[in-house]
């Protein structure tokens, strides 16, 4: 199959999870998941109306999408890997919406950042739903009261949050509490779903699905 025909495939997969969860269509955004793959495979799904990607490298970002967003207008690309302070002004310069704020660190960091370039991203906080030691995120008990830091202390705007359950679990659990802490928050959107879980997720309430090898292929 081609490019363009699993991105088809993808979209409609989407609109069937919204109307079988019952909502409304087009309420949920595709980030499609661009990572390891080229700038002319990228321009493949651009050419087939895909506008919002995600991407987990800042060094990796930096050597494709100044160019492809300078081709295109209207790209909104997320950084959905997790970022070090000192990558900060680089990841500010190229995204426009970062996912993997989680500690006070880089909250900072990315705020002072954004003051500097003028800059207003949209932010997501991970939360690490399955406590796994190896992997980003902010504790579940702890995500309110740090949502509220960065909004209170640091003027930040938190769009929502974002997850990613353990691999070899039932993600259904792990989509609840992102949407039980949601609302303990005050967020509104929900980043959640990937290529093995996005119509799970949009049964959960997932306002955006983050698919790459379901569009781009195997990495
Ligand atoms: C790679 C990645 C995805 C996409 O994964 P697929 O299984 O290829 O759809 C989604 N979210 C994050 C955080 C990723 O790093």
């Amino acid at each position: 199959m081609e490019l363009q025909e699993r991105l088809n495939e993808v979209r409609s997969k989407v609109g069937a999870a919204e109307r079988d969860a019952g909502r409304q269509a087009h309420t949920v955004q595709l980030v499609a998941v661009s990572k390891t793959f080229e700038a002319d495979t990228i321009r493949l799904a651009i050419e087939a109306g895909q506008r919002i990607f995600g991407e987990n490298r800042v060094q990796e970002s930096q050597g494709k999408w100044p160019e492809l967003k300078a081709e295109t207008p209207g790209i909104e690309l997320h950084l959905i890997g997790p970022l070090q302070s000192n990558k900060a002004a680089e990841a500010v310069a190229l995204f426009d919406v970062i996912e993997t704020i989680d500690r006070e660190k880089i909250a900072r960091a990315i705020a002072e950042e954004m003051k500097r370039q003028g800059k207003a991203l949209r932010l997501y906080v991970q939360v690490n739903t399955g406590l796994e030691p190896q992997k980003a995120g902010i504790v579940p008990e702890d995500t309110a009261t740090f949502v509220n830091f960065c909004r209170d202390e640091l003027g930040l705007i938190i769009e929502g949050l974002m997850c990613i359950p353990p691999a070899e679990e039932n993600p259904g659990p792990h989509f609840a509490l992102l949407t039980k802490l949601a609302e303990k928050s005050g967020v509104k959107k929900l980043s959640m779903g990937m290529s093995g879980d996005y119509e799970t997720a949009i049964a959960f309430g997932a306002t955006n699905v983050r698919v790459g090898s379901a569009i781009f292929g195997a990495r």
